[in-house]
């Protein structure tokens, strides 16, 4: 299968209240115009050099999304473009975040990324730690960022009551943060979760967002 078909078998097949996003990591100018051709606006990148450099190479109209690990220090390279940041992790970061937003004179739509998973590796954070930004002084004063909702990865395996597990862990964090902050706010819901191996669960569970690389390019190197 092509990745223009890939694209147009993914669409019809998941519900239209559950947004793609492409995800496009080592992945060429060449591929990504191919799932471009074939509809597809939303891509994803987790680093930020190669995010610029294809951003400034690709249609303007493409909505970018960074999923990677984000050092502060890089986000001025992304603010004057970036659509939705899937992975903040820290109040220092979301605080930089709304920095360049307001030096760009925009605002910048994040999710805030939790540790849902068994393994050690991956980055996010607790409930706790999540209620502490959102409830912080500093929070309550950032004017150009809007926290859009919440995302998670699940853990690498085969075992998919543990990855529905996981995934329901991360609703339940998505209602605690709705109802104690967000319960006035339309802005707060998303829920971006499920990746090529997983996405099916994640649609079942009430994602919003699907972050797919393999089954739309192939394997990466
Ligand atoms: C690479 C990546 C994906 C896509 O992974 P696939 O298994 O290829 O679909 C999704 N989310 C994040 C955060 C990623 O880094």
């Amino acid at each position: 299968m092509s990745i223009a078909e890939n694209i147009v078998r993914l669409k019809s097949s998941v519900p239209q209240n559950v947004s793609i996003i492409a995800i496009s990591k080592t992945r060429s100018k060449d591929e990504i115009i191919d799932a471009y051709n074939a509809g597809q606006r939303d891509f994803g990148e987790n680093k930020v050099q190669e995010l610029v450099s294809k951003a400034g190479n690709l249609p303007t109209n493409i909505h970018w999304h960074f999923v990677g690990h984000l050092q502060s220090n890089k986000v001025r390279n992304i603010a004057p473009f970036i659509y939705l940041i899937h992975s903040v992790d820290s109040l220092k970061l979301l605080s930089e975040i709304n920095k360049e937003a307001l030096r760009n004179k925009r605002t910048i739509h994040c999710l805030l990324q939790f540790f849902i998973a068994r393994e050690e590796t991956k980055f996010g954070l607790s409930l706790e730690e999540g209620i502490d930004i959102l409830r912080s002084v500093e929070f309550k004063s950032m004017q150009n960022i809007v926290v859009a909702g919440v995302m998670g990865m699940a853990s690498f395996t085969e075992d998919k009551e543990v990855v529905r597990a996981e995934f329901r862990e991360l609703i339940h964090i998505f209602n605690v943060l709705k109802e104690k902050f967000f319960s006035n706010s339309q802005a707060f819901k998303e829920l971006s979760m499920g990746m090529s191996g997983d996405f099916m669960e994640a649609i079942k569970e009430g994602s919003t967002m699907i972050r797919l690389g393999t089954i739309i390019f192939g394997e990466r190197n």
